[in-house]
Parts: C-alpha cells; sequence; structure tokens
C-alpha cells in the first residue's frame, strides 16, 4: 500500500491512481529567468524520489514538468540583459536540463515550454469567459472572478471573507490578495512580448500556463500535482480554479508539496540572496551526488536546514556507499570462494531489507525510515564481505542496483571491472605480498591512469579498486 499526504485534504491518504497501473504526475516546473537553485532543486529532486518509487512499484509514469518562458520573471529579465524572451530563456532551459542530469534526475516524460501552448491557454480562457467566470476589465485584460467559483481557497484554507469585491491583481505572484481576482491574459505593454488573441495582443498570466499544460497532456483529471510549498497558494489553488471551473471535473486527485530549503531557517530564495546554484556547489568542489544526497536526506515536508557541514556529511555516506559496492564488484571472479548457504544474502538479507525499504516509502515517503534500514544493510555487507559466496556477493550488487533505481545516487553504474584492471589489480596484489613496494606503487599508478583508484584491505583481505569519478578521488 502507499500512503501519501495530501494537501487537499490536509490527510495522509491511500493512493489509488485513475488507472490501474498507470499515474498521471504533474510538476511545475522552473521558471527559466536564472539558474535553479538548490532550493528549487528541494522541490524537484524530492518530485523525482516519488517518480523512482512509483516506478519501482511497476505503475507506468507519464511526468509533465513544464517550462515556464514566458511570465513576469523572464520578460523583466530578458529586457534588462537586452535579449529577446526566447534567446534569454533558452539558455536558462538549458542550463536547467545540464542541471537536471548533473543531479541524476530522470527526464520527465514531457517538458512543454509555455510559449509552445499558448493556443490551449487561449481556448481555457475563452471557455471561463463563455462560463462568465472570466471577465475583460478596463485595462483590457482578462481577469477570473474568484467569487463565482465557490471552492475557492479549498488547497490553501484561506478565506474569502473580507475582501473587497472587484479587487484585482494583475501580477503573476502575490501573497495577501485572497479573494482577489486574477489576472488569466495580459493586455500587451509597449516592447513587450506579446501573441494574438481574440482579446487582442497580449501573453498569459503564470496560472492559466499550467492548467492548460496539465489538461493538454495528461487529461482533465490527473492523479498527482507537486510543487514547493509557496505554489499553493496562489498558484495551485488558482489552477484548481481555473481548471475545474472550466471542466466541471476534480482537477487533481493528490495534492503533494515539499516544504522550503533553508538557510539559517530562512527560505532560500534569489529576491534574498540567500542562495547556491548546483554550478556554485559544484565549482567548490562538492559531488553531485552528495548535493543530491542531502537534499533527499529530510523527509519532504519537514523543512531542511542548508550547510556546507551538511554537504561534507553526505560525502562520507556517497563515499561508503561506492566503496562497499566496489568491495562486492571486486570480490567477483575469485575461483574460490567460502562456503555459504547460496540464498542467504538474498533472502535472508537484501530481498527483506528492500521491502522494508518500500515498505517505508509507502508511507508518504519516510526517507529517515528507509535510509536508516538501507545503511544498516551496508553495514552488515561490509562486515560479511569475506564471508560471502558468489551468490551473496551478486545478490548484494542487485541490491545496490535497485537503490539506485529508488534513490538515483549512481553507485552501481558499472558492473564488472575491466580485464586490464583486474590483471593490474592482481600484480599489485602479488607485489605487495612479496613486499616489493616498488612495484606496487608504480601499479597503483598504471591502475590510476585507466582511471581506477586502488583501496588496499586490511592484513589478509584483499585490495579493491573502485572508479574515480568523485571530486574527492580525483583530487587525491
Ligand atoms: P520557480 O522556478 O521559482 O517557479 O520554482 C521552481 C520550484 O522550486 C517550485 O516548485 C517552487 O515551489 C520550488 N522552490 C522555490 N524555492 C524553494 C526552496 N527554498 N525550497 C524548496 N523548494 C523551492
Ligand atoms: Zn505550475
Amino acid at each position: 500500500m502507499i500512503r501519501l499526504h495530501n494537501t487537499l485534504s490536509g490527510k495522509s491518504e491511500e493512493f489509488k491512481p485513475l488507472q490501474a497501473n498507470e499515474v498521471t504526475l504533474y510538476t511545475c516546473g522552473p521558471t527559466v529567468y536564472n539558474y535553479a537553485h538548490i532550493g528549487n532543486f528541494r522541490t524537484f529532486v524530492f518530485e523525482d524520489l516519488l517518480r523512482r518509487f512509483l516506478e519501482l512499484k511497476g505503475f507506468k509514469v507519464k511526468h509533465v514538468m513544464n517550462i515556464t518562458d514566458v511570465d513576469d520573471k523572464t520578460i523583466t529579465g530578458a529586457a534588462k540583459e537586452k535579449k529577446t524572451l526566447q534567446e534569454y530563456t533558452a539558455f536558462y532551459t538549458q542550463a536547467f536540463l545540464e542541471d537536471m542530469k548533473t543531479l541524476n534526475m530522470l527526464s520527465p516524460t514531457l517538458q512543454p515550454h509555455a510559449t509552445d501552448s499558448i493556443p490551449d491557454m487561449i481556448a481555457l480562457i475563452d471557455q471561463l469567459i463563455k462560463k462568465s467566470i472570466a471577465y475583460q476589465a478596463e485595462d483590457k485584460s482578462i481577469y477570473y472572478r474568484v467569487s463565482k467559483f465557490e471552492r475557492y481557497g479549498s488547497l490553501s484554507k484561506k478565506k474569502l471573507d473580507g475582501n473587497i469585491a472587484g479587487a484585482r491583481v494583475a501580477v503573476d505572484e502575490y501573497e495577501k490578495e485572497e479573494g482577489a481576482d486574477f489576472v488569466l491574459w495580459k493586455a500587451a505593454k509597449e516592447g513587450e512580448p506579446s501573441w494574438d488573441s481574440p482579446w487582442g495582443k497580449g501573453r498569459p498570466g503564470w496560472h492559466i500556463e499550467c492548467s492548460a499544460m496539465c489538461m493538454r497532456h495528461l487529461g482533465e483529471t490527473i492523479d498527482i500535482h507537486a510543487g514547493g510549498e509557496d505554489l499553493v497558494f496562489p498558484h495551485h489553488e488558482n489552477e484548481i480554479a481555473q481548471s475545474e471551473a472550466a471542466t466541471g471535473k476534480p482537477f487533481v486527485n493528490y495534492w503533494l508539496h515539499a516544504k522550503h530549503l533553508l538557510v539559517n531557517n530562512e527560505k532560500m530564495s534569489k529576491s534574498k540572496g540567500n542562495f547556491f546554484t548546483l554550478r556554485d556547489l559544484l565549482a567548490k568542489g562538492y559531488d553531485p551526488m552528495a548535493i543530491r544526497y542531502t537534499l533527499l536526506s529530510v523527509h519532504y515536508r519537514h523543512s531542511l536546514n542548508f550547510t556546507l557541514e551538511s554537504l561534507k556529511e553526505a560525502r562520507e555516506i556517497i563515499e561508503k556507499l561506492d566503496n562497499c559496492f566496489w568491495a562486492c564488484v571486486s570480490r567477483l571472479g575469485r575461483t574460490s570462494y567460502p562456503a555459504c548457504d547460496p540464498t542467504y544474502w538474498q533472502n535472508m538479507i537484501c530481498g527483506p531489507a528492500f521491502d522494508e525499504m518500500t515498505k517505508w516509502m509507502g508511507d508518504d515517503l519516510n526517507v529517515s525510515a528507509v535510509f536508516a534500514e538501507f545503511f544498516e544493510i551496508v553495514t552488515e555487507i561490509n562486515k560479511n564481505l569475506d564471508k560471502m559466496d558468489e551468490q551473496g556477493l551478486k545478490a548484494c550488487i542487485e541490491f545496490f542496483k535497485t537503490a539506485d533505481r529508488l534513490f538515483g545516487f549512481d553507485i552501481a553504474f558499472l558492473e564488472s571491472i575491466p580485464r586490464d584492471v583486474v590483471k593490474k589489480l592482481k600484480q599489485y596484489s602479488d607485489a605487495r605480498k612479496e613486499k616489493n613496494f616498488a612495484g606496487s606503487d608504480a601499479l597503483r599508478k598504471e591502475i590510476e591512469k585507466l582511471g581506477w583508484l586502488v583501496k588496499d584491505g586490511r592484513p589478509g583481505e584483499p585490495s579493491t579498486v573502485k572508479k574515480i569519478r568523485r571530486t574527492w578521488d580525483i583530487k587525491k
């Protein structure tokens, strides 16, 4: 069973998708006016974990993540840099796609750009006008009449009471104007990009973009819609109002929101200037998978206070996982193994551990319990490496591969060590046995040149190798 905390009900609910084996998932993508910061990536990586988990449970996930390439921020940014909106946003879209890869996020099934979906937005606004829910104001822009939608406020639990009738808000982002009519289509302003519409030239408001792209690609009712907690109001509240008023159907069955990444207990944000981009951290020598681990290490509904110190701890964890995986792989291909029940590691350790991990994941992605179980097994594997038979080692390697599918830490990215490295490692071990340290040193360097790091075992234990690809390996 999978339980997810639904912001709409405020409760943990059993997850029942519309189709037995399929999940429709919409995640609000980046606004491409700058590099995404790691606060943004906390939300995106949480969504990636959710998707990976659903796939591991056997669902086919249709995942749509939009690219917001027209809104107040992108237009202001492009004007400042004297670029066209397209030139300006294409650069940051590309950077975002690269950052996603660096963090080993799965590619969404579809990544529609808002500017490619304008006819869908116009059609949706048209429906709302026909139903007298949207209207054109004196400024020629089209607004959504919030008082026409009874359930307005049901997601954010905001009340319409006390708001001035006819109050309007023309900007994409706002916090306090709970009951104000919000903009769907902004009449063109001098020098700003605009598109033709039945109401004259203009451009869409941010909220209508997601409603239109979500319904176009996933249908009028979808299973899961996710984002960061700041999107609950007004963005998602407005998405519900627009979509449900147009179709008369529920828009989303499960709303999931990630709490913010904080710095000194304040939200990491561009406007506060307290942010790191992924690139900032890579330039400081931090490893992408250590960053990924840090972002995932705290349950998504708890705030996560970011420190550089936490990245150092994460580095140790990733290094431990790497070492354990390679210790297993290095022990394969021997001529003899200790006697051991060949099914023991799969049936008694790895299989049950994975069942336990997925059980905790199914409890609203309880990562603390999942990681506790995972690390316990890694310790157990480390303790028993030299007692394992070939089947046991293979079971542990499979365990790492499945864990990778879930966490995306990219530990088990290669299944075997190239032959020339194995050969040199054997020569290296022989040289050490013969106390020929000049010879073993030379061989160590040769192995490093091939891209592998030699790790000496304790006395009596074999030396192993692991692929050099982490920042800390490369510096050594
Ligand atoms: P934006 O590019 O501003 O549209 O934001 C992209 C995603 O990042 C949205 O889901 C936001 O809710 C989320 N987000 C923004 N700041 C943070 C933060 N400090 N921590 C977690 N998520 C955030
Ligand atoms: Zn959105």
